[in-house]
């Protein structure tokens, strides 16, 4: 093992400074590096070059937060104690090392906290657990920040990071803030930490740096560049309360040098996952289903755009363009974002039995309907907020509802909102009325808006079942969705429970996931050649939450009446479900009458939809090719839909700016080959030890295999496996 001469200079330092025993400053050996722990940090020294080294400089490794344990609103800033200036016992112990921290020093007083960690071996990797014990009187834990990697020696030109927000992100290059740091974090789980694992990621190898935490607590990853010694810093920051008298278990983090693609570390994470996360029996209607129509019938303003007799009409359009599902937004009688959590049928939009009759021909026409209703939000200023929701709500530190506002006419109030406590049994009951109600009308699944978006919060509210205050939106979400689909499963097994946003927290209760994340917004050819050639900072990621959870079905975000090519492949290739949204008058004009609008045509509307996307594609050919498309998957659906997403595995593809993805069957390997730029690209591809079968384009039918692939178009390659 060869040291670099700082590295071994500060080993010294640390020896003499506080006289640990030769054998534990020669840290953990494990197969793939040295973990050491010392008055430095952590330090790695990895066996292969392909891993990064990290040499700790004597930053602080962990830190807590302390605030009073009053009722809201509590005042002030928390107290930070960090293991500086600590005086730790450290032991040697059977297959690690553990320092125990009896009580804590801020400097001037002594805190009755205890806290221990736990280094050790296991298998490949190195694993860190502890405890905190808090036994200071009136105070509470509120946060506790740990372990914390400094000195990370990483070249992200050659290892760049790989995050869980959304479907995934590359971090190519990170630059400095004013202060001379910069720092990457995603806050799990939500939309923007979907999974609780980050890679620094080469060729042939590299780190991994996962939390193992089965109970999915609140945590934000965070990736930090130090411009000074240009290293790279990693820590988890636990978002918890733990009051006096109670004991906090550190959840294990792992630090893993690894050999090969991102794969290898995608594929640990995953074999953890599979442990604590019971996969779900998605129905087979859900999983053969190309995407849906997203469409808002009564908008927020009251207007009317679809009554229940005309849902034929958006069948006809979802039939022209090979959608299975309606997603029936607005349906109810407050119309989209208002008078949340009431949805009844509206008399305005024909009635209850107008709506069952809608429903019912969906089905009849080989469709599905969702409905939707709202996970969380509950409008203030209504009967229900007065009557019951206000005692529902989520309470800030400062005693105040948590409060979103959603906006669509420049011409109206904005629309304000509480959030339901997923911990509070009524909240619950009315979230599990709506279902069975969707049941009962004829729709084939619900839509809990949000629930896969929004970061954990805390509740400072009495009242609602938890101890004052607690996380909420973290494992409570998980029970709450969990509980919903058990239930309705026994009432219809084919009926499904949605959400919007992603993460893998609810996997075990979530069929298709709506999306809105990052990974599922629209991209252009030209900017899938900027993400394959690594050109911007960071870039949307998506083949990493596909390959670590391959059987995971998502839509696509697209508020805007349709898509185009560069979508259309997009979608296909790595193995997304379609989606397009009629939001406004002039949406739904566009859909029926192939109308394209101009911008006037919206009115006080804020967020219109991509009218230069629309502009772009004559309405006709977007129509044409999104069918084209899905109607290609559901040929090859035992690959592109009921296959397994296996990225770039299996394959070994010559060519430039293409784009090729393999989706795995049994003996059946596909490779789906996008070429997203403007001219004809030729290429070589080879799976070893197969033989191939055929090649097909959703234009052309069955083509010449290795033939050139013309600009902007899609082609699969299938192959059987001899083994
Ligand atoms: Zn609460």
């Amino acid at each position: 093992m060869k040291y670099p001469r700082r590295w071994n200079h500060l080993m010294l330092g640390t020896l003499a400074l506080l006289s640990f025993p030769a054998l534990a400053a020669e840290g953990l050996h494990g197969e793939r590096g040295v973990l050491t722990v010392d008055a430095q940090g952590i330090s790695l020294a990895p066996a292969s070059a392909t891993c990064p080294a990290i040499t700790a400089r004597g930053e602080p490794m962990w830190a807590l937060l302390m605030q009073p344990d009053t009722p809201p609103p509590v005042a002030g800033a928390p107290v930070v104690l960090s293991d500086k200036g600590q005086q730790p016992q450290r032991e040697v112990t059977a297959d690690g090392i553990r320092l125990t921290y009896e009580s804590l020093t801020d400097g001037k007083r002594t805190w009755r906290v205890g806290v221990t960690l736990a280094f050790r071996r296991k298998g490949d990797a190195f694993e860190v657990t502890g405890e905190v014990r808090n036994n200071e009187p009136g105070w509470l834990m509120c946060g506790f920040t740990g372990p914390v990697l400094h000195g990370i020696r990483a070249d992200l030109a050659t290892h760049p990071v790989l995050m869980p927000d959304g479907l995934g992100r590359q971090i190519n290059r990170m630059t400095d803030d004013k202060q001379g740091a910069s720092e990457v974090a995603t806050v799990y789980p939500s939309r923007k930490g979907t999974m609780q694992w980050c890679a620094f990621a080469g060729e042939q190898g590299g780190l991994y740096f996962g939390c193992h935490d089965a109970t999915h607590g609140a945590k934000t990853i965070c990736v930090r560049r130090d411009a000074a010694s240009q290293a790279y810093g990693l820590a988890v920051k636990h978002q918890v309360f733990c009051a006096a008298g109670q004991r906090w278990s550190l959840p294990p983090t792992v630090i893993m040098p690894y050999s090969g693609s991102w794969h290898t570390a995608a594929r640990y994470y995953r074999a953890w996952s599979e442990g604590i996360v019971q996969p779900l029996a998605v129905p087979e209607w859900a999983r053969n289903a190309s995407g849906w129509l997203l469409c808002i019938l009564k908008q927020q303003n009251g207007e009317v755009l679809w009554d229940y007799a005309s849902l034929g009409k958006l069948c006809d359009a979802a039939d022209a363009r090979g959608l299975d599902v309606l997603g029936l937004f607005g349906w109810a009688h407050g119309g989209h974002d208002h008078l949340y959590p009431e949805y009844f049928p509206d008399p305005k939009m024909g009635g209850e039995e107008a709506l069952r009759k809608a429903l019912h021909e969906i089905r009849q026409r080989g469709k599905r309907s969702i409905l939707y209703a709202n996970g969380q939000l509950i409008e203030q200023g209504t009967e229900f907020w007065s009557k019951a929701g206000q005692a529902l709500a989520v309470l800030k530190q400062d005693g105040a509802p948590v409060q979103q506002t959603y906006h669509k006419y420049r011409t109206t109030a904005p629309f304000r909102f509480g959030l339901g406590c997923l911990v509070a049994p009524a909240w619950y009951d009315r979230m599990l009325a709506l279902a069975v109600q969707a049941n009962a009308l004829g729709a084939d699944g619900i839509l809990y808006d949000q629930l896969g978006v929004n970061e954990p919060l805390a509740c400072y509210a009495a009242g609602h079942g938890h101890p004052v205050p607690a996380m909420v939106y973290v494992e409570d979400r998980v029970r709450f969705l969990r509980r919903i689909e058990e239930h309705m499963r026994q009432v219809n097994p084919d009926f499904i429970v949605m959400t919007e946003g992603l993460h893998d927290s609810v996997l075990g209760s979530i069929s298709l996931f709506h999306g809105c994340m990052t990974g599922t917004f629209a991209v252009s050819g030209q900017e899938m050649l900027a993400r394959l050639h690594r050109q911007d900072k960071s870039a949307p990621f998506p083949e990493l939450f596909r390959y670590t959870f391959p059987a995971m079905m998502t839509t696509i975000r697209m508020p805007t009446p349709m898509l185009d090519r560069a979508m259309a492949n997009f979608t296909c290739a790595y193995g997304l479900r379609f989606e397009i949204e009629a939001r406004y008058a002039p949406d739904r004009r566009y859909l029926c009458e192939e109308r394209v609008p101009g911008a006037d045509e919206y009115g006080e509307v804020i967020n219109k939809p991509d009218l230069a996307l629309m502009k772009a594609t004559p309405p006709a050919a977007a129509t044409r090719y999104l069918k084209q498309v899905i109607e290609f998957q559901r040929a090859h659906a035992d690959l592109l839909w009921l296959g397994s997403f296996t990225d770039d595995d299996g394959f070994a593809l010559k060519g430039r700016n293409l784009v090729a993805k393999s989706f795995a069957a049994g003996k059946k390997l596909g490779v789906l080959i996008w070429n997203p730029g403007d001219q004809p690209a030729t290429f070589a591809l080879n799976v070893p030890g197969a033989t191939l079968l055929a090649a097909s384009e959703p234009e052309r039918g069955n083509v010449e295999a290795l033939g050139p692939l013309p600009p902007q178009s899609i082609r699969l390659l299938e192959w059987q496996k001899k083994e």
